[in-house]
């Protein structure tokens, strides 16, 4: 399926020609992905402005994290923060420069703008988040990236730091939308207490070009659950048994790819019907196949024979596998209700019971497939909507039951993503859900795989119990 503005936005001549012919055609700006696995300095060179004001608590954390990653920093802000960036920046042989009032900021372009604002505590000291970002945004290249790092509302102390708190998310909902049509991305990061430790993979992801369509969007990273022994860079899946629902096509089979691709062995699952293209895609990624009907009664038990008979159990479950039986309310009969039901919630339940009792490993990582609509809500889909915000219920609810084995459950919302799923919309419609959103466009399968890679690693230690939405920045529901 091809989305027409965007392969016009693709051809410079046809959009130098539409923006001088003064066109009211909106233009998406195409997304730039990251091709292959992980690397270990996935910001290699990337320049990356800090704004680090008086009271801010991350430089430590910030500095490393960032050089380690490759980036060439800039620090903008109190200069006692410097030495934290400077000590960084001497370890890994990139010096961390102080940005002196001298130059002008639009001289220089910018691949991130990142800003520390853990030391807001008062409405006067949110004009910081003014102060910074006002003359940068402007530096921020094409495919840029914005993050916001704060405390969340509940670390607050009194009703004004809880404004404050929120109001950044406020804040970077907004400036997403700003900059999406450049196809830049903003994301807030909330770090608990005694958390801080676990920022940097997260703040990898969102700062590379994985996350090209994460944006608008805030997490919470806890210490709620078991620290991973080790966070490899690279090849994080090494040694990991994944196991991957609906993995036949769309997001399932790009998710496989992606999984295996960091060192995973992925087994694949999918209806007996899909024998045949499922058996493409494990062999293509040397991964196994399964075939099984999630439905079934007896799924949850044969799955779990399974996979402790051949592998001795599993570290990745990710419930892909999923359905649409669009009818108004009036119109959908019963076996619609019971199908899209049973597929997209019962089965995640029922197949979860059965593999944490002894099959999933300490240290797992299970991923659940949720959606906008689920957040949302959408004409013509009650069943799927309410499957959909009941993973959402399921996966807070599981999330803390499931910590002391360092065991992180998380769902993906994803936006209007390019599969068959979404081929079958009549194409008004279609076209009006893609151009909906910062981004004004449709993600791709790819996406949606990289933030279920990203949330399977070892170095998602931080994050359980959230709803990563995978959306563009969709207007409605985000
Ligand atoms: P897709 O292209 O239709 O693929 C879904 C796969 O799941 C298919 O291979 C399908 O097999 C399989 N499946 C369905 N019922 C099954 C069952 N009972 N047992 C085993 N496998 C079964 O869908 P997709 O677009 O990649 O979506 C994947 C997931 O993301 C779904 O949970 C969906 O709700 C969610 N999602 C997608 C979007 C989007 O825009 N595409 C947006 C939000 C959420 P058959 O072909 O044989 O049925």
């Amino acid at each position: 399926m091809t989305d027409f503005l965007l392969d016009l936005s693709a051809n410079p001549h046809t959009r130098k020609f539409i923006a001088g012919a003064g066109l009211p055609i909106p233009m998406p700006e195409p997304l730039a992905r990251a091709r292959g696995p992980w690397e270990e300095r996935p910001l290699a060179d990337a320049r990356v402005v800090v704004g680090s004001p008086a009271g801010a608590t991350l430089d430590r954390v910030l500095g490393n994290a960032l050089v380690t990653a490759g980036a060439s920093v800039l620090l903008v802000g109190d200069a006692s923060h410097l030495a934290a960036y400077h000590d960084a920046g001497e370890a890994y042989g990139r010096p961390v420069t102080a940005w002196g009032v001298e130059t002008d900021p639009a001289a220089i372009k910018t691949h991130a703008l990142v800003f520390d604002a853990t030391g807001l505590r008062t409405v006067d000291e949110l004009r910081g988040v003014y102060d910074f970002f006002h003359p940068w945004i402007g530096t921020l290249q094409r495919n840029g990236r914005i993050v916001v790092l704060a405390r969340p509302a509940s670390e607050a102390r009194g009703a004004e730091g809880q404004a404050v708190a929120q109001a950044l998310d406020g804040f970077v909902r907004s400036v997403a939308k700003e900059v999406g049509k450049r196809g830049a991305s903003a994301n807030l990061l909330y770090v608990e207490r005694g958390a801080e430790d676990r920022l940097a993979p997260v703040l990898r992801f969102v700062l590379s070009r994985r996350s090209a369509f994460v944006t608008g969007h805030p997490l919470v990273i806890s210490a709620g659950i078991r620290a991973a022994k080790a966070v490899p860079a690279t090849r994080p899946l090494t040694g990991k048994v994944a196991l991957v629902t609906g993995a036949a096509r769309g997001i399932g089979a790009a998710t496989a790819e992606l999984l295996a691709g960091e060192g995973a062995l992925v087994v694949c699952l999918d209806r007996p019907d899909d024998d045949a293209e499922l058996a493409k895609v494990a062999r293509r990624i040397g991964g196994k196949s399964l075939l099984l009907d999630v439905r079934d009664v007896d799924a949850p038990q044969r799955l779990a024979a399974a996979l402790l008979a051949e592998y001795g159990g599993v570290d990745i479950v990710v419930h892909n596998a999923g359905v649409t039986r669009d009818k108004t309310l009036l119109r959908m009969k019963p076996e619609l209700w019971d199908q899209t039901l049973d597929i997209n919630l019962r089965a995640v339940v029922r197949m979860t019971e059965a593999l944490l009792d002894g099959v999933i490993r300490d240290g797992g990582r299970i991923v659940c497939l949720s959606s906008i609509a689920g957040i949302a809500g959408n004409m013509g889909q009650t069943n799927y909507a309410a499957s959909k915000a009941g993973i959402i219920g399921y996966v807070r609810g599981l999330a803390p039951t499931v910590a002391k084995r360092g065991i992180a459950v998380n769902a993906i919302a994803p936006g209007f993503i390019e599969t068959r799923l979404t081929a079958a919309i009549p194409v008004m419609i279609r076209e009006a859900a893609r151009r909906l959103s910062a981004l004004g466009q449709g993600g791709l399968p790819e996406d949606v795989g990289q933030a279920i890679t990203f949330l399977a690693s070892p170095g998602a230690h931080g994050l359980s119990g959230q709803i990563l939405r995978v959306c563009g920045g969709a207007l409605v529901g985000a």
